[in-house]
């Protein structure tokens, strides 16, 4: 029990992508306001709640794994996130867990909050700076500008887990990096399922900020962002004709001239398997235009090797594709079924040896040309935002490059109080 003259504390365990890290820190910026403590460990607090991924297996097994550990340390424990839309999964093996929640249901894990542990009345602890909690250092923010997604990409699950797309107003999303900013924010990162698509489920809706006129789409975000004076820097971004229209602002240095673009593969016959989106377009042509407008464009992605039904002849095509593109840093995923995607029921799953060797000889080109990439970057002059200091030693980001980007499906643990990272991709 703890002692009615304290506050009650909550532990907080966050797993998954930046966008579930954005849901932990709305939750906790919810029961913050309330007056709730945050708990560094799990024997300082009075209950945890563990956001959970669910994207792939081993996701799934490391969420199951923490949602132990939480028992195991302090016994009661609220479990919401990408794995609470399957509870039966999470109470098989858990039954001593007090409530399960789905993705984004932020009422539904604050009201349990409220019933395993009350909040204490006190209007001083109902004082919260005005841009909320948040789980990032000082100097960068993730601003997530939609939830869900509308594709049907074969190897994934996520729009069944987090639902349809969701986008958050224009003038909603403008005023909070406001906010961000004026709080210290140096550099914001923009991230949904499908940053491309967003207002199209909203019909692009008009807002107001600042005396101008917006609407909730792409470039206007963009816009609008641009104005705040912080780094910006656009995730997430699929290869759309529209997806052009921010080159402009990158070579005018408004906007970070740097686009995550999650390819996934360079065989159209395997991106039609994959069902991604805007798998029709000529990427490479598209590539090509925007480095001719933007030289200095750093361009990130992650690919999937090993998909089912892979042949020899399409998986050269792919390092021929890379070899084109040439892009600036890479990440890559050896396939792995996930339960329930539709991908499962393809024919020909690509033997793991086989994927191996796949995934070992996509890396080893690819890190070839990040390093001659690189290469020419050095003796350049260039702005740096420092991440940390340690033994003499800055490590920094440009406005250019940064590390441990994470995409949808790509793990990380954060642990209050001991800010663990780790990452994959
Ligand atoms: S992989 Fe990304 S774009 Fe495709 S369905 Fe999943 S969330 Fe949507």
């Amino acid at each position: 029990m703890r002692p009615a003259a304290r506050a009650p504390r909550v532990g907080f365990v966050s797993l998954g992508c930046p966008k579930a890290l954005v849901d932990s820190e709305r939750i906790l910026t919810h029961l913050r306001a309330e007056g709730y403590e945050v708990a560094p460990t799990y024997e300082a607090a009075d209950i945890v709640v563990v956001n959970t991924c669910g994207f792939i297996d081993a996701a799934v097994d490391e969420s199951l794994d923490a949602i132990g550990e939480a028992l195991e340390h302090n016994g009661r424990v609220i479990v919401t996130g990408c794995l609470g839309a399957r509870p039966q999964r999470i109470l098989e093996r858990h039954p001593r867990v007090l409530k399960v929640t789905g993705p984004h249901a932020y009422e539904d894990v604050v009201g349990a909050v409220h019933e395993h542990l009350p909040p204490r009345h006190d209007p001083f602890f109902d004082l919260l700076p005005p841009q909320g909690v948040r789980l990032t250092p000082r100097h960068y923010a993730y601003l997530k500008v939609a939830e869900g997604c509308n594709n049907k990409c074969s190897f994934c699950i996520i729009p069944a887990m987090r639902g349809r797309l969701a986008s958050r107003r224009i003038d909603e999303v403008l005023r909070e990096a406001e906010r961000l900013v004026a709080a210290g924010v140096k550099e914001l990162l923009v991230i949904s399922q499908d940053t491309s698509a967003y207002g199209s489920d909203i019909r692009y809706a008009p807002g107001a900020w600042r005396g101008a006129s917006y609407q909730t789409r792409f470039i206007d975000l963009a816009r609008g962002l641009a104005e705040l004076g912080a780094w910006v820097r656009l995730h997430y971004v699929y290869p759309y004709p529209h997806v052009d229209e921010v080159i402009p602002l990158m070579a005018a240095r408004r906007v970070l001239p740097y686009l995550d673009v999650p390819f996934q593969h360079g065989s159209p016959a395997v991106l039609k398997r994959m069902r991604r989106p805007a798998h029709s377009e000529n990427t490479l042509k598209r590539i090509g235009a925007w480095r001719a407008q933007c030289p200095d464009l750093t361009i990130r992605s992650t690919f999937i090797v090993g998909f089912p039904g892979e042949t020899d002849g399409e998986f050269a095509q792919l390092l021929a594709w890379l070899d084109e593109a040439q892009l600036d840093r890479v990440g890559c995923f050896k396939y792995s079924p996930v339960e329930g995607a539709a991908a499962n029921a393809l024919p020909g799953h690509v033997a793991p040896q086989l994927q191996e060797e796949r995934y070992a000889r996509f890396m080893e080109r690819a890190a070839a040309i990040s390093r001659r990439r690189l290469a020419q970057r050095v003796g350049r002059h260039m702005r740096v935002l420092v991440d940390t200091v340690a033994d003499g030693t800055a490590t920094a980001r440009s406005d250019r490059w940064r590390g441990a980007d994470r995409r949808c499906g790509e793990r990380a643990r954060r642990r209050l109080g001991r800010g663990a990272d780790r990452g994959r991709g």
